[in-house]
């Protein structure tokens, strides 16, 4: 579906991803892990369309990717980068509206998707800055589906909430990664968000794939060090003797 193929980028002389190969299988959610810094954001960005690689292509069903792949791509950012000087519903149905879309039909997709993210109706009219950060997170969510784009790119979209509403936030997504059977690269730092969210993790260090498969491989057959690190690094809370 999205492929990276020899990717390097650099700023100046230093690269700041690759070089790197990378396929994103159809209707899975790809999970791009890592310390910050190394990479994970660049890596979305190029299959976005949005920088232009140094060196190597990316592909989008197998072509290289054009301005008409990425109107079938929704992209979400961590703080969800909603209009503040337009309401819930203004913020979703502009883009639609932009690209000739009927306002009936586009209202329709409003309440068709604040149905799916569980989003109250009576948020749509309000602006952001009166919206929590799980709200807001939900409507960026709902923004990036209005076209029903075919691939779904979301950069930490939960990194800014607090513990219970990232705890709602995630296992509503899995929910609706599932309903929907898209194609979703979703950004995290946070390994239990990849491998609770995760049907296959890349796990990166300093622009590169330092390991890629299913949480287990990665915590039973570590590839090196780093991997070994980082998965042990992430300890659970101690539950106490008996449970
Ligand atoms: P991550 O998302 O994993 O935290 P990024 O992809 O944002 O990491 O950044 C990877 C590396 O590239 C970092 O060292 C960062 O400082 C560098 N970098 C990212 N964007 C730029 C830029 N526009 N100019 C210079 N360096 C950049
Ligand atoms: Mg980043």
């Amino acid at each position: 579906m999205l492929e990276l193929r020899g990717v390097i980028k650099r700023y100046g002389t230093t690269a700041a991803l690759g070089p790197i190969d990378l396929r994103v299988d159809e209707a899975n959610t790809t999970v791009l892990l890592g310390p910050s810094g190394c990479g994970k954001s660049t890596a979305l960005r190029a299959m976005l369309g949005l920088i232009k690689p140094s060196e190597g292509e990316v592909l989008f069903e197998g072509e290289p990717i054009s301005r008409e792949a990425r109107r079938r791509a929704g992209y979400v950012i961590q703080d969800g980068g909603l209009f503040p000087h337009l309401t819930a519903r203004a913020n979703l149905i502009i883009q639609p509206l932009e690209f000739g879309i009927a306002r009936a039909e586009a209202e329709a997709r409003v309440s068709e998707l604040s149905e799916l993210t569980s989003f109250p109706r009576d948020g749509l009219d309000r602006y952001p800055a009166e919206l929590s950060g799980g709200q807001r997170q939900r409507v960026a969510l709902m923004r990036s589906l209005m076209l029903d784009p075919d691939v779904l790119l979301m950069d930490e979209p939960l990194g800014a909430l607090d513990p219970v509403t990232r705890a709602d936030l995630q296992s509503d997504l899995r929910d609706i990664f599932r309903s929907l059977g898209k194609t979703v690269v979703l950004v995290t730092h946070d390994l239990a968000e990849a491998a609770y969210l995760g049907d296959r993790i890349v796990l990166m260090e300093r622009g590169e794939i330092a390991q890629a498969g299913r949480f287990e491989d990665l915590r039973d057959a570590p590839a090196s060090d780093f991997v070994r690190r980082f998965v042990s690094a992430h300890r659970s809370v101690p539950m106490g003797a008996g449970s």
